[in-house]
């Protein structure tokens, strides 16, 4: 935890201008052409970011690229590579604090929580390291007395993995763990509008001492640096996680290089809330799963279905939770919802709230204090009296804005659940045990909590269906794409081989 102590000298850091992080070197982009960063809560800018464009992301896979055919990397004994994971994971632990200040300075997400998120950062690396060890393991099939066939598991060259803002370092560990303790290398182009952790972890891994070129960081926008590394045929794996749109553009972007992809995409999941409910952590459930990370997340339960008997209750109930929400400084430990991450966000969250008036609902929103005036703030909204076909029931919104439906029954609110073309994350409150089965197996989602929030663990998998995915990361699915399944055939009797031409 940080102290006040900590937080208020950290506070008062300048933020150095951020390089990209090619082949073991903090360099400026080859252009010499930077962005600003701009900071939510105030719209100051915060630092200029080397902007990485085409000829960076060419030169950081031909580094990639070097490092994978004749660098140590892959080659190297296990044990070694792993203790190269692991010391990274110190080396987070170590930057901890830092990191969860730079998040909440750079994203606008509350201190309170970007401290819960970042926390978990370093064990995805120590996870993924024991997974290696765990999972480096092969099948054998014995094949009559002729053969031994055998499998291996080799990484799969250069992977370029492209991350969002929403939850910058926590994103990008859970996909740069993988990446490099299966011994691929690899190119990231982390989110233009977060950059500041994912350049503290070029700094840690810089600070790991990993060969040259094993890891590199290009910033820069997604259309120009992103597109360059989906395109580039040297990259051999895109692992990336954001909107449904750009995800669709990116296969596109990919399929004449035919890259491997693995796409963690958007959401619109429902909570689906029966009248037998253990009726308060019902409550704090929806509440926490919509407006924590200020509704800037991909598992959100931004549809809520209240079975019509404890609709009145429920909505009385939430209007009031919702009312006492803590708007403010991201950098107060008090704070529980920030302003979004950019304007760009701020306006098209903002313009929901008109859609909403739009189609007929009823809004319900609070005021945002004068003196935040220059932040990115939407305040925790409510739209009542919806319908499922609408705009607000139907589309990812991203913010701190949740969309209340009703159902008569079971049967009712699975199909409601189900008509929405994304299929991320479900929860489901009941305390009749078989209903919370069965209505969990029916929800078209990757993701299903019965009477829970959502709570993680790492070796389960993570990942959508329908409009929100393909693929699935976390665990030994994070390890299968990751690595290329190779088999052995063994011939160990002289077993017939055809003689052509032998006259
Ligand atoms: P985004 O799609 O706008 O951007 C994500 C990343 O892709 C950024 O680094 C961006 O620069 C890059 N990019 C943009 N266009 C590109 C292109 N043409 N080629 C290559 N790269 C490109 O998403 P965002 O606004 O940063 O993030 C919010 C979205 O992410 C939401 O939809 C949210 O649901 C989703 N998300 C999903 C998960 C999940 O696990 N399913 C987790 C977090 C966020």
């Amino acid at each position: 935890m940080v102290s006040s102590h900590e937080l208020i000298s950290l506070k008062h850091e300048t933020q150095k201008d951020i390089s990209l992080y090619i082949n073991g070197e903090f360099t400026s982009a080859l252009r010499g052409s930077t962005f600003k960063n701009m900071n939510p809560f105030t719209n100051e800018q915060i630092n200029e970011v080397a902007e990485g464009q085409t000829d960076d992301i060419n030169k950081a896979v031909a580094a990639a690229r070097e490092a994978f055919d004749h660098g140590p990397w892959k080659t190297m004994k296990l044990s070694k590579r792993l203790s190269y994971i692991y010391r990274i994971a110190d080396l987070i632990d170590e930057e901890i604090e830092r990191i969860a200040y730079l998040e909440a300075l750079d994203t606008g997400l509350p201190i309170s929580q970007t401290r819960k998120m970042v926390s978990r950062a370093s064990e995805n690396f120590r996870f993924y390291a024991r997974m290696v060890e765990n999972r480096l393991v092969g099948d054998a099939y014995q094949v009559d007395d002729e053969f031994i066939n055998y499998t291996i598991n080799v990484p799969v060259g250069v992977a370029g993995l492209i991350t969002p803002w929403n939850a910058p370092f926590m994103l990008e560990t859970w996909k740069v763990a993988p990446a490099l303790a299966t011994g691929n290398t690899v190119v990231l182009k982390p989110a233009e509008l977060s950059p500041l952790s994912a350049n503290l972890l070029a700094e840690v891994i810089h600070k790991a001492d990993l060969p040259k070129g094993v890891f590199n960081v290009v910033h820069g926008f997604g259309e120009i640096a992103g597109d360059a590394l989906v395109k580039h045929p040297d990259v051999q794996l895109i692992s990336f996680t954001g909107e449904t749109k750009t995800g669709s553009t990116i296969i596109k972007n990919s399929a004449d290089t035919l890259k491997s992809c693995s796409m963690e995409l958007g959401g619109k999941s429902p909570i689906i809330v029966f009248e037998d409910a253990d009726f308060d952590r019902a409550l704090d459930a929806c509440v926490w799963g919509i407006y924590s990370f200020n509704g800037e997340r991909c598992t959100a339960n931004s549809r809520l279905f209240l079975q019509e008997s404890i609709k009145d209750k429920f909505i009385d109930a939430l209007k009031t939770r919702v009312s006492n929400i803590r708007v403010g400084d991201p950098l107060d430990e008090n704070t529980e919802v920030g302003p979004l991450i950019d304007k760009g966000h701020y306006s098209k969250v903002k313009s929901y709230l008109e859609i909403a008036k739009e189609e007929g609902t009823d809004v319900v929103t609070g005021d945002i204090p004068m003196e935040f005036a220059r932040g990115n703030f939407v305040a925790p909204t409510i739209i009542l009296n919806a319908k499922n076909n609408m705009r607000v029931a139907q589309e990812e919104i991203f913010g701190p804005v949740l969309t209340v439906l009703t159902f008569k029954d079971e049967e009712e609110a699975i199909k409601l659940a189900n008509e929405v073309e994304y299929g991320l994350a479900g929860y489901v409150w009941t305390n009749d045990i078989k209903r919370g089965h069965r209505v969990a197996h029916r929800v078209e989602a990757g993701m299903l909590w019965v009477n829970a929030q959502n709570v993680r663990d790492l070796r389960t998998p993570f990942g959508g269906s329908k409009s929100s995915g393909i693929g699935r990361e976390g665990g030994h699915y994070g390890f299968g794409f990751y690595t290329e399944q190779k088999i052995i055939h063994i011939s160990i009797a002289d077993h017939h081989i055809q003689q052509f031409g032998k006259r």
